[in-house]
């Protein structure tokens, strides 16, 4: 759900921050992107302030939302950056974060991947196998350098959110099973090139239940415990993300203060420094997806069409896991009706909201699409021949452009003819 302080109606008028969206939809277009900038900060500032006292660190998860102004906007307020790949590092250093600030993680980490988080000297990267393990250590003694490394545990938890977006569950492929930690610890100890600094667990997204968390912190305080007598150091103990936002107003989320509240005194325990990756939770509410009504239309069996200019090339979260999104006129009705707003893209897949009672709309009129800062423009996509849309960053009453749309060109750049 939008903080309508950032997102108001001025005039009868959508608008973000102090902006009217009308304007910018008539100046770069649509199907466009925007960003409120201070929602971001606003945000991390609440996820900071939640922890407050607490020591930790927060790591921002990059691929909620990994355009370069994002990124450098929360580094300027002193947020770190979780990566998940070798292109996911090179965006958080060209925005700008130092690499003793980038956690580097991802379940399927290539040499090349490995030897460029080494090279830049992050943090810490995340293992989530033996034979992972192994890669680092060779790469980084072929650098003649030694890696910082975090284990990723499976702490076989099964959040209650989506199945697609669950992921501490022993049917998952992420981490490292508790059972096999002697074996972990006794490569590690064999191993020369690297040091294990750190514990990890990130059992999934857009989970409401703080019981989640704390089942999974108990176990994994005792892999804590476990590394301690097995003789190693361990600075961090990262949670990962997943902490939940509103999406739909009748359902609203468990607010962080909660989730503070209950795993603060388990955290405090471990006498490390704590790492939280929310990706979420920093961005969803930030941004809205403009996009223009191109035709309406009625079939046999009265049902309503509204078919707009933005489809699942842009937002796939409706197609991939049922998602909700708001979706509101930008100019405010009095009226509404009850319509399926579809997408120009040749799938059924394609759509934002079926039997939807929404404001009522005419071709030509403009809607926006809510909440859709997180896993929005990150999976956006060229299928269809469509292109990726253009991005624009609000800070009270300057827009910028922060990402041009794609033009033809770019479509066939790659394509040797
Ligand atoms: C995706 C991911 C996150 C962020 O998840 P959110 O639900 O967006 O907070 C954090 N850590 C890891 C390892 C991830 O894969």
């Amino acid at each position: 759900m939008l903080d309508s302080n950032l997102f108001p109606y001025c005039d009868g008028t959508l608008c973000c921050e102090g902006i009217s969206l009308q304007k910018l939809a008539e100046e770069y277009g649509t199907p466009l992107f925007v960003t409120s900038r201070n929602s971001l900060v606003n945000q991390y500032r609440a996820f900071e302030k939640a922890f407050e006292g607490l020591d930790h660190f927060t790591c921002y998860s990059v691929k909620a939302n990994f355009n370069l102004h994002v990124i450098r906007t929360l580094a300027d307020e002193g947020c770190g950056c979780d990566v998940n790949s070798g292109g996911e590092l090179f965006r958080a250093l060209q925005a700008g974060v130092e690499p003793g600030k980038i956690i580097m993680a991802g379940v399927g980490k290539t040499a090349a991947d490995i030897e460029y988080g080494v090279r830049s000297g992050v943090l810490m990267l995340k293992a989530e196998s033996l034979s992972e393990l192994r890669l680092i250590n060779d790469v980084a003694g072929g650098l003649g350098k030694n890696a910082s490394v975090g284990i990723r545990i499976n702490p076989n938890v099964t959040a209650e959110t989506h199945p697609y977006i669950t992921t501490g569950d022993s049917k998952e492929k992420f981490g490292v099973d508790e059972t096999d930690l002697d074996e972990v610890f006794a490569l590690l100890k064999a191993l020369e090139h690297v040091d294990l600094v750190g514990l990890d667990m990130h059992i999934g997204s857009q989970i409401f239940d703080a019981d989640f968390y704390h089942a999974a912190l108990e176990k994994l305080l005792d892999v804590l415990a476990g590394a301690r007598s097995a003789g190693f150091n361990i600075r961090y103990f990262d949670i990962g993300g997943g902490f939940p936002v509103t999406y739909d107003p009748q359902k609203p989320a468990t607010p962080i203060e909660q989730f503070a509240e209950k795993l603060v005194p388990l955290l405090e325990k471990t006498g490390t420094t704590i790492v939280f990756e929310p990706g979420r939770f920093i961005t969803a509410n930030s941004t809205v997806l403009l996009t223009r009504v191109l035709y309406r239309k009625r079939n046999h069996a009265g049902k309503e069409f509204v078919i707009v200019d933005a489809g699942m090339t842009e937002l796939i979260r409706p197609a991939l896991y049922q998602s909700y999104h708001e979706i509101v006129a930008v100019c405010q009705h009095d009226s509404v009706m009850v319509a399926d707003i579809v997408g120009p893209v040749c799938e059924s897949g394609d759509f934002f909201a079926r039997e939807r009672t929404v404001d009522r709309v005419e071709e030509g009129d403009l809607l926006a699409v809510l909440s859709v800062g997180a896993y929005g423009s990150v999976m956006s996509n060229n299928y269809n021949g469509r292109l990726r849309p253009a991005e624009v960053m609000v800070d009270g009453k300057k827009a910028r452009l922060i990402r041009k749309r794609e033009t033809f060109d770019q479509l066939v750049q790659n394509e040797m003819f």
